[in-house]
């Protein structure tokens, strides 16, 4: 079993859709537990969970959602609060059994979140642009859903500006049928990624942008009068672009990581020595922007889900310094880009040229 997560495209009554579901959870689980430890209190009651649970349900729906302060619940998938008094039934259970401590009161500080489900069963999850939530609707999503799926619950997770639905799926591995053979990877800081079949992924230009304003704004809060309101309301914004950053860079990372598992049966990067290359300051900046450790790290997990094969090139080859057509090994700057080759003469772009030998590298026995 493994869960397939995707970012969901909102428009703002979506997102407050959402916002306000998280809510409701959040206010039915707080009532709910502070009902179970008044009962807890008076040890003259004495009541199972379950039965807790069947009463409390009742007092809901018959009486709580029907005064005017709560009338707001009827708008609301009843799937939600079903699933939060699920979450505080298992939540006394560990605590019952030693596992946990006794459950505490849900904040909004600690993150928005839900939990609905198809009270029919599993149900379909069709490929393609869109997801439809049971009880909540049908939604647009950053990465398309590449093949249907067959689930049941579906979490809604807010995490900086944007929702995430996620739900599990009943297989061991994805069945893909690969294009393509074989890619030699070439990561640079000039392309994120050169594949030796001639591709070329750069960074996202957006994030490009992301950046610039990022750089003004630092600076104008550096003028500002330390903790007025205005500083504030700069380090806001700071925090929101943060989070735009990070969200355009994931969102580049998995398409390509995917579009490379699904479309290669052998896939060869370089091992990165990534700590050596930090210390070397130009490069660190670009490396840690782009996320090396993270396009590894998706790689690695997402060749094992859609069994394609990944393979570390030892780190100490020379990619870009061998000439991918003879053999003949020279110096090759950074600010280099074009390999000529001084032996055969074959002239080529060099992230390329890398990505050729990356490829056809064979480990000596
Ligand atoms: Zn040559």
């Amino acid at each position: 079993m493994f869960a397939i997560k995707r970012a969901l495209k909102l428009n703002k009554s979506e997102a407050t859709l959402m916002a306000k579901h998280a809510g409701f959870r959040r206010v039915v689980y707080n009532i709910a537990l502070s009902f179970r430890k008044s009962l807890y209190d008076d040890s003259t009651i004495k009541i199972s969970d379950s039965k807790f649970i069947g009463t409390f349900k009742k007092y809901l729906t018959n009486t709580l959602k029907k005064l005017p302060e709560f009338s707001w619940m009827q708008e609301m998938s009843s799937r939600v609060y079903q699933n939060a008094l699920i979450d505080l039934q298992t939540a006394f259970k560990r605590y019952c059994s030693g596992l946990a401590k006794h459950p505490v009161f849900a904040k909004r500080s600690k993150g928005q979140s839900f939990t609905v489900d198809d009270s029919n069963g599993k149900m379909l999850v069709a490929s393609g642009n869109v997801i439809k939530i049971p009880t909540l609707g049908t939604f647009k999503l950053h990465e398309p859903l590449e093949q249907s799926y067959i689930s049941q619950t579906f979490n809604l997770t807010k995490e900086g500006n944007r929702w995430y639905v996620s739900f599990c799926v009943d297989a061991e591995r994805l069945p893909v049928q690969h294009t393509q053979e074989s890619v030699g990877i070439d990561l640079g800081i000039k392309s994120f990624t050169t594949l030796s079949n001639t591709q070329v992924f750069d960074a996202p230009k957006p994030l490009k942008q992301a950046k610039t304003k990022l750089l003004k704004l630092q600076r104008k809060a550096s003028k500002q009068v330390k903790r007025s309101q205005n500083q504030r309301k700069t380090y806001d914004k700071i925090r929101n672009l943060h989070n735009r950053i990070a969200c355009i860079r994931k969102d580049f990372l998995h398409k390509l990581t995917t579009f490379l598992a699904k479309t290669f049966k052998l896939i060869k990067i370089e091992d990165l020595n990534v700590k050596g290359m930090m210390s070397n300051h130009k490069l660190a900046g670009a490396i840690a922007d782009l996320g090396f450790y993270e396009f590894r790290r998706q790689l690695e997990y997402k060749c094992l889900m859609y069994g394609s094969k990944l393979e570390l090139v030892n780190q100490w080859f020379p990619s870009s310094k061998t000439c991918s057509n003879c053999g003949h090994k020279q110096d090759m700057p950074l600010s280099v880009r074009t390999y000529e080759c001084g032996n055969c003469g074959m002239v080529m772009d060099r992230d390329l040229n890398a990505a050729f030998n990356i490829l056809n590298y064979q480990p000596s026995a």
